[in-house]
């Protein structure tokens, strides 16, 4: 086979393979595709040339047919490329006629005239499809590239030089073959050319498509190789960051907004999601600015390729507004407006945080802190005072507390400290929150003197779960409460079921209230130097079935809470002057017997109205009745409480304070009430006879003595203390050494027994 020929068919094959492979890579460059087929369909013209040249007939025949078909099909392919190369639709039914066509020619011209005519065909339909691709190639409106216009021409000169051997015969055959070969190559690097920057122009064409819509989202829009190159970002992506331009939005930039603990991970991310080993990934988190902007961001990661290397698109939105708007929310829940301080669900989400069972326990105090006679101090001063008192108490609760205490209000005058730590941290907080109590507290230009009750739990010793806790400091806050001033008390261990039910309770007070559950026992007062019985206290108590006895420090608690307390007081007075008549009607020596009276009691203008309906309905002189009013009472609301007792006075009925000591009674107050006798607080009495309680003892005697009144001492359990309060100058003495509070039959005998005891000595 000539050397020509060997040369035409290899440029043939490899221009041919060439655009098909581009087609495969790019399915849209469907011209490649017939071009390229027509190109290899060409191979078999050189090679059935070189068969042609050998062989006598049979061969021969079939030889022409060969060629003549392999022309057609060429042909067509041509004219199907070239169409599809000009956006131009050739059907099938006239590819089907072109392909024929084109065959019959061929076959006729060679019938014919043999090879001469049959290449004069070939040459004429070959350029003739060239002249017909450079009209339309070349045809004005259409957008080109540079290179397409070249196939025209080239397909032309392809056909033009097919003449060569038409005119020159065999002579003309290595021009003609060789020009072929090199206008075969030329047109085959032309369409390749053509198929990439056609490839290059939809590439762009989709790109500018994409840039258009993302310039437009609300959603950034990144594109990045790996985590190396941000090759596009939209402008709210630019907005996010807070840049304004691509060439700002640095890899570095964006990572420093990440948080350093985080950004290996979200490396990882990224290169999982661009190798295709995920498809995609989300996650949502807290950004910050270089500029210290706080950004909540969405972010999801998709594999996409860019400019045909494998990139990730990023899709961010910025929820920072939302999650601002949520986390205010979440944060008001769990604040308390008024004083600013995490309120009762944040305590309790603290404290089932900390009793998550972990590895090591970590050992925590709860306190829970109670104002003592708040309420009383909101009535007689207003809310809004109130209201400033707690504040300040919550202000200076935090200040006092260590930083890693956190300090709650749980509701109306409660308050909540829960540290870490054992035993000793308790005791640190306690005798903190003491010290600042012993402080008067300046509110609205007012000294306040406030006392709280305490009530400790530990963690894990008082309980392990977070309502067990809580409920086992609210029972010992509830016991110290008991104690005068400001006073604390840990938890045990039956706490924890103790008060679970204060809601219960108060239900079944209100029923109780004028049951036989609810009665009086008397204890007796008695002279301090004859020991001779001078009146008798009524004390309350509260025998609820299945369930034992409930201190009256916690049913008049839990009255004065849900305003039972004026219908129980009322009842109290009322079962008190029956047992007064009662006992007149018997014994022919009566006592005077003294009734507790609730400062919210008294605080009620109807009042001394009450007392003097329940006194007439008894049939009691207004004499045999004294009413204990406390000290705090009077002082939180002076001028109410000096009307009061004037009221009472003028009807006949003695008033006594009580728990004197505790409060802070001024002189000023004691010489503007109307009383009839001081009851010294057992926590004065309690000391004695150290000689510094003595000194406090004797002062108050003094001091009553200049106003006129009785003096009792509360609380006596010894005869040292009785000697003591004696000497300081008490009239008359309370307490344990002489007698519990009794039953009314006991009260009886004891009355009678002892109203006749003269001169007994102590
Ligand atoms: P209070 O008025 O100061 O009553 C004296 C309390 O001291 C009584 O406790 C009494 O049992 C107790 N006590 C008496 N002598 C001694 C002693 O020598 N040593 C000790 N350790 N304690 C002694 P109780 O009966 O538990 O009453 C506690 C408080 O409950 C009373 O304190 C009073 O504030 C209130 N309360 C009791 N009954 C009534 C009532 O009918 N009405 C009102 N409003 N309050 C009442
Ligand atoms: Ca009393
Ligand atoms: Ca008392």
């Amino acid at each position: 086979m000539p050397y020509g020929l060997i040369i035409n068919a290899a440029v043939s094959l490899i221009m041919g393979a060439a655009l098909v492979y581009v087609w495969r890579r790019d399915r849209t460059q469907t011209f490649t595709r017939y071009i390229g087929f027509a190109n290899l369909a060409h191979l078999l013209v050189p090679l059935t040339y070189a068969v042609l040249d050998r062989h006598a007939e049979p061969v021969h025949t079939v030889g022409w047919i060969v060629l003549a078909t392999v022309a057609g099909l060429y042909t067509t392919l041509l004219i199907l490329g070239t169409a599809h190369l000009a956006n131009r639709v050739v059907s099938k039914q006239v590819s089907v006629a072109i392909f024929l066509g084109v065959v019959a020619i061929n076959a006729l011209a060679l019938q014919w005239g043999g090879i001469h005519l049959g290449q004069l065909a070939v040459a004429t339909i070959n350029t003739m499809v060239g002249v017909l691709c450079a009209y339309w190639l070349w045809k004005p409106g259409a957008t080109r590239s540079s290179s397409e216009k070249w196939v025209g021409p080239l397909l032309v000169a392809l056909g033009l030089i097919q003449y060569i051997y038409v005119f020159f015969l065999d002579p003309g055959a290595d021009i003609q073959s060789t020009l072929g070969t090199l206008l075969r190559m030329a047109l085959g690097l032309v369409l390749l050319n053509a198929a990439l920057e056609r490839s290059a122009m939809d590439a762009s064409k989709l790109r500018h498509r994409f840039e258009r819509l993302a310039a437009r989202s609300l959603q950034g829009i990144m594109i990045s190789i790996g985590d190396r190159n941000i090759v596009y970002a939209n402008p709210a992506c630019l907005a996010i960051y807070g840049v304004s331009s691509l060439a700002e939005l640095t890899v570095s930039r964006v990572a420093k907004t990440i948080p350093e603990a985080e950004r290996h991970h979200v490396s990882a991310i990224i290169a999982q999601v661009q190798s295709g080993e995920i498809s995609d990934a989300k996650y949502e988190a807290e950004r910050h600015r270089a500029d210290g902007t706080t950004l909540w961001l969405r972010v999801h990661y998709f594999q996409t390729e860019w400019d045909g290397d494998a990139a990730v698109q990023v899709l961010i939105t910025d929820d920072t507004h939302h999650h601002q708007a949520n986390q205010a929310l979440i944060q008001q829940a769990l604040r308390d407006e008024l004083t600013g301080l995490p309120n009762r669900t944040a305590l309790l989400n603290s404290l089932r945080e900390r009793c998550l069972p972990r590895e090591t326990t970590a050992s925590f105090v709860l306190i829970l802190m109670n104002l003592d006679r708040f309420k009383l101090f909101n009535e007689a001063h207003g809310p809004s005072m109130g209201d400033q008192v707690l504040q300040a108490v919550g202000t200076a609760l935090r200040r006092i507390m260590a930083a890693d205490c956190e300090v709650m209000r749980l509701a109306g005058d409660e308050f909540a400290l829960v540290s870490a730590g054992k035993g000793d941290a308790a005791v640190a907080m306690v005798s903190a929150v003491k010290d600042l109590l012993s402080q008067p507290h300046m509110v609205a230009g007012q000294e306040i003197f406030l006392d709280a009750s305490l009530g400790i739990a530990l963690y894990p010793n008082s309980a392990r779960d977070a309502e067990s806790l809580l409920r086992a400091a609210n029972a010992a806050m509830h016991v110290a409460k008991r104690t005068p001033g400001t006073s604390y008390r840990l938890a045990e261990k039956e706490f924890e079921r103790g008060s679970s039910n204060a809601f219960e309770q108060e239900q079944a007070l209100r029923a109780a209230i004028d049951s036989a559950e609810i009665y009086l026992v008397y204890q007796p007062k008695v002279d301090a130097r004859t020991g001779r019985l001078t009146s008798f206290e009524a004390l309350a108590r509260w025998s609820r079935p299945d369930f034992g006895e409930v201190s009256p420090v916690d049913f008049i608690a839990a009255a004065e809470r849900t305003g039972l307390i004026n219908a129980l007081g009322k009842s109290l007075l009322r079962r008190a002057c029956q047992q007064i008549a009662a006992w007149h009607a018997e014994y022919p020596v009566g006592v005077p017997v003294a009734v507790n009276v609730s400062p919210l009691q008294l605080l009620d203008p109807r009042f001394p109205n009450v007392v003097a309906q329940i006194l007439q309905d008894c049939g009691v002189e207004p004499q045999w009745l004294t009413l204990e009013i406390t000290e705090s009472s009077a002082v939180q609301n002076l001028a109410q409480t000096i009307a009061q007792v004037e009221q009472l006075r003028q009807m006949g009925v003695q008033v006594a304070m009580d728990d004197f000591g505790t409060g802070f009674s001024s002189l000023n107050m004691l010489r503007s009430l109307h009383l009839h006798a001081v009851k010294i607080d057992r926590g004065l009495i309690d000391p004695l006879p150290s000689p510094d309680a003595i000194a406090v003892v004797r002062a108050i005697c003094q001091l009553a003595e200049a106003l006129h009144l009785h003096v009792v001492a509360e609380g006596v359990e010894t005869p040292a203390q009785a000697e003591a309060a004696r000497l300081a100058g008490c009239g008359e003495l309370q307490g344990f050494l002489y007698a519990k509070p009794l039953h009314p039959e006991h009260a009886a005998q004891w009355m009678v027994s002892m109203a006749d005891t003269h001169d007994a000595t102590l």
